[in-house]
């Protein structure tokens, strides 16, 4: 009997805690299991009463509000304080810029499925439909990226018609002029561009994004939005946005760029104002801009403002041709074509009107750039990644169907048939989560985390798959030409990975340590009680906070018992998704246990503890993606033949999150809570999730090389020319012919097989040969001769590879070029 209480503790706490059972339920519970246990073991009365007043009295002190807060929570608030780590100001600002969204349900344990379901999958508007079909597929089509590149810039007329037709004011209101777009048609016009080039893709992106239009609009004074917006909208003025310097490039808040204020001269009169020296790199657009947002930090100290000496980081906007400003040099990042570059300037004079939103605005701009940030890094990363793993999808699938080697379609090699797999399904999941979180800000969110998760994964993602296409098209890739389809892009996605918040420390610092912090629903609280010196609001939201720890242990506990197997879903999702939606719900309460664990024992050391919190950064990420991937599957109307890209992505998603938690927990510095942690809480039968199937990555790559409503879907707004000298339409037509020649190529070997057509030796040197003879020996008819010579005809041009004079010509144009011919180097 006693035995069986034991062994029935567990369960008992467990429901007690899965069903946030009130403290009044626990307390009626326990006495009544110590009772048991006092009769079953035959314990003394003395002990039994004993073991029930310890147990009643530990409970009363919690019902009992006052002796709670002096004999508990008073020390606990004490030991916190003294824990809590320093913040500065720009760490504050960073931490609680923007908003907390659906991310925040991941975080609470236990997700509503119902808000998920309930949010808007965005659609475009008749307007937004129509630019991106005319203006945005007229400039794919002038864009020649080869071209571009040769001349290392846009041709005028691109350029003429980016500005135009208001390329460069998408999120600029009508009011002044721009076109005011929603973020989700400001992200489809990037996506777009980004399959035909990066040339003009980051040029319309940067003016769009964080910036002098976006931080204008939010904290501009009336005055310098009139004199600023309708020029940016049109195009009169091209803008870029200063912060990184040689000295703080991820660690931006400790720029060591300075004004000081003070009086100078000003369009002939003295005025107070602010004499700046800067020395910023890598700087977009900046070769070409009319004007330039500068950050810098500020500082007062003869208190000519009347405030504080040090004033902060201040954010002004500066025209390119302001006396003292040294502006037009050039980087090359990686062969890219658009404009990028430094900014210097030593002592340059400024007055205080330069300061985006005016004098009342020094020294916000760290908290404006961290608000536009939130919102912004949603949308022109993710747009342009995705674009480049659309491009991958549509592309290399294509030509996998079109290559052969070893007498077979490359594409039906399981080698090159894993590489597509994970091409389509990063392809899928990764515009799901770029789409969802575009609909977030047209709602009118900026959730900071969220922005975070999607640049993070969906540039991490463009890299395998952008890899992935280069493997599976081999020296295609490689060599660099009009002909080379996939290679620029290949070169570009090291940008992505490095802007807007590095990789690396977006993962390793930012995925978990704000989202900690922002979605946990009571540690926030928690801080600011500490930081306020308010006991009270301490005491609430601590007992919450523990309420909410033991309710997750429990649910995890109870789910990880049940294989989540019980777990309510709403009834209206896709029936062969159930699955997902419980086993999601069971993560969520394990993270959420594991991050409150975490957090409990490593305290403040946690921020160091990069690899941990990577690693918890991660399953919240892919939580997420998973989330994104199955509203995205609903919100298309459950196309059956999408399930396999569906499936896949989540069954990976699965199996990388419970990677992540073994990660953590085996890593964990506290065995013990490491022991408890697998043994009962995340883990109790088991690791359950594998890889995804071979059998289903099959069915997925098959959706890359068969022309389908599916590929059409996966890979829409790739820009497809219809001139076959393009690579990319050369590829389009030759899929199709290859197709229609499938049935042919079948006869023929038939043919050979059975012996009943024997080509004999073929000494020409020519691998169409056979077909001519397979005609003239009537196996295959003139009109489907005809049909397999336009299919090698097209074969032809996708092989391709563009070679160039040894010298690419420049030995004429370089004068002093040695010549390093052959012949040269024969005679030598
Ligand atoms: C092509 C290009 C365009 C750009 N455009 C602009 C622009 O328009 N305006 C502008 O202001 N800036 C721009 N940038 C700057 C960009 O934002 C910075 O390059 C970026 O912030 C990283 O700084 P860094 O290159 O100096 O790398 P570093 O800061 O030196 O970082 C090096 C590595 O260390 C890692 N790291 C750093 N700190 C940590 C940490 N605490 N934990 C873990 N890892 C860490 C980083 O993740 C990175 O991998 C651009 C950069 C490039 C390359």
């Amino acid at each position: 009997m006693v035995w069986l209480l034991l062994v029935c503790l567990p369960p008992l706490a467990g429901a007690l805690a899965y069903g946030r059972a009130p403290l009044f339920a626990w307390l009626t519970a326990g006495l009544m299991w110590i009772a048991a246990m006092g009769w079953a073991g035959d314990w003394p009365v003395l002990l039994t009463l004993l073991a029930l007043l310890v147990y009643g009295g530990a409970l009363s002190v919690f019902l009992n509000d006052s002796l709670r807060r002096q004999r508990v929570t008073a020390p606990i608030f004490k030991a916190f304080r003294k824990a809590l780590p320093t913040m500065s100001q720009t760490e504050k600002d960073a931490l609680e810029a923007g908003t907390v969204w659906w991310e925040g349900d991941l975080f609470s344990g236990n997700p509503d499925w119902r808000k998920l379901d309930g949010y808007p999958w965005p659609k475009l508007s008749e307007e937004e439909q129509s630019f991106l079909d005319n203006e945005v597929e007229e400039l794919c089509r002038l864009t020649r990226d080869w071209e571009c590149t040769q001349q290392q810039d846009m041709p005028l007329e691109v350029w003429q018609h980016i500005k135009d037709k208001g390329f460069l004011g998408m999120i600029i209101p009508k009011e002044y002029g721009g076109k005011g777009f929603s973020a989700y048609a400001h992200s489809q016009v990037i996506t777009k561009l980004s399959t035909r080039s990066s040339a003009p893709a980051v040029t319309v992106m940067v003016p769009n994004s964080l910036g002098p239009a976006e931080l204008l609009l939010h904290y501009g004074t009336p005055e310098q939005k009139e004199h600023y917006l309708p020029g940016l909208a049109s195009g009169r003025e091209i803008p870029a946005f200063a912060l990184t310097s040689p000295w703080a490039g991820s660690d931006a808040a400790s720029i060591p760029d300075a004004g000081v204020v003070c009086k100078g001269i000003w369009q002939g009169e003295e005025v107070l104002g602010m004499r700046v020296s800067f020395d910023k790199r890598y700087i977009t657009l900046a070769p070409v801009c009319t004007v330039f947002g500068l950050a810098f930090r500020l500082y007062d100290p003869d208190g000519l403002l009347g405030g504080e000496q040090d004033i902060g980081i201040t954010c002004a906007l500066v025209p390119h041709d302001h006396p003292g400003v040294d502006i037009g040099r050039r980087h090359f990042p990686l062969n890219a074509v658009w404009m990028n570059g430094p900014v210097r300037g030593k002592d340059v004079f400024m007055p205080l009107d330069f300061i985006i939103g005016g004098p009342a605005m020094a020294g916000q701009g760290w908290r404006m750039l961290m608000e536009c940030l939130a919102a912004g890094r949603s949308i022109s990363l993710p747009g342009s990644n995705v674009g480049m793993q659309k491009l991958t999808a549509r592309t290399v699938g294509a030509y996998a169907r079109v290559r052969y080697q070893f007498k077979t379609q490359i594409g039906r090699f399981e080698g090159v048939e894993e590489a597509l797999t994970r091409i389509g399904a990063n392809t899928y999941l990764c515009d799901s989560a770029r789409t969802m979180t575009a609909g977030a800000i047209d709602l009118g969110e900026k959730p900071s985390v969220v922005s975070a998760i999607v640049k993070y994964h969906v540039t991490e993602r463009a890299r395998q798959v952008v890899n992935d296409g280069m493997d599976v098209i081999g020296g295609k890739g490689i060599c660099l030409g009009p002909q080379n389809f996939l290679g620029r892009a290949y070169q570009q996605i090291p940008v992505g990975i490095t802007v807007e918040g590095a990789n690396i420390l977006t993962r390793s610092l930012i995925l978990f340590g704000q989202g900690a912090i922002r979605c946990h629903p009571f540690v926030l609280a928690e801080m600011d009680a500490a930081r306020r010196n308010d006991e009270d609001a301490f005491d609430e939201a601590l007992w919450n906070h523990v309420g909410f720890t033991v309710n997750n242990a429990g649910r995890a506990f109870v789910m990880g018992m049940t294989g989540s197997h019980f777990v309510k879903v709403p009834a209206n999702v896709a029936p062969q998704t159930r699955r997902y939606y419980q086993q999601l719900t069971r993560f969520s309460a394990a993270f959420a246990f594991i991050a409150d664990i975490s957090m409990g024992t490593l305290g403040g050391a946690l921020k160091r503890k990069e690899k941990l919190s990577a690693r918890l950064g991660d399953i919240l990420s892919l939580m997420y993606l998973a989330t994104a991937t199955l509203k995205r599957f609903e919100a298309e109307g459950r196309q059956p033949a999408d399930a396999p890209l569906m499936h896949w992505a989540i069954w990976d998603c699965m199996y990388r999150i419970q990677v992540a938690f073994e990660g953590v927990i085996a890593n964990f510095p506290n065995k013990l809570f490491a022991f408890l942690l697998r043994r009962l809480i995340v883990f109790p039968l088991g690791r359950p999730y594998k890889v995804p199937s071979d059998r289903l990555g099959h069915e997925v790559a098959s959706l890359l090389i068969d022309p389908s409503a599916t590929r059409d879907r996966l890979t829409a707004d790739v820009h497809l020319p219809d001139d076959i000298e393009e690579p990319v339409g050369a590829l389009e037509a030759a899929l199709l012919a290859t197709v229609e020649a499938e049935p042919i190529e079948a006869k023929l070997k038939q043919a050979q097989r059975s012996g009943s057509f024997q080509p004999g030796l073929m000494t020409g040197g020519d691998v169409d040969e056979v077909w001519r003879r397979a005609r003239d020996a009537g196996v295959i008819t003139g009109a489907e001769y005809q049909l397999v010579e336009r299919r090698n005809m097209l074969r032809d041009k996708v092989i391709r590879v563009d070679d160039f004079p040894y010298d690419f010509d420049l030995r004429e144009a370089v004068a002093g070029m040695p010549d390093v011919s052959p012949a040269r180097r024969e005679a030598a």
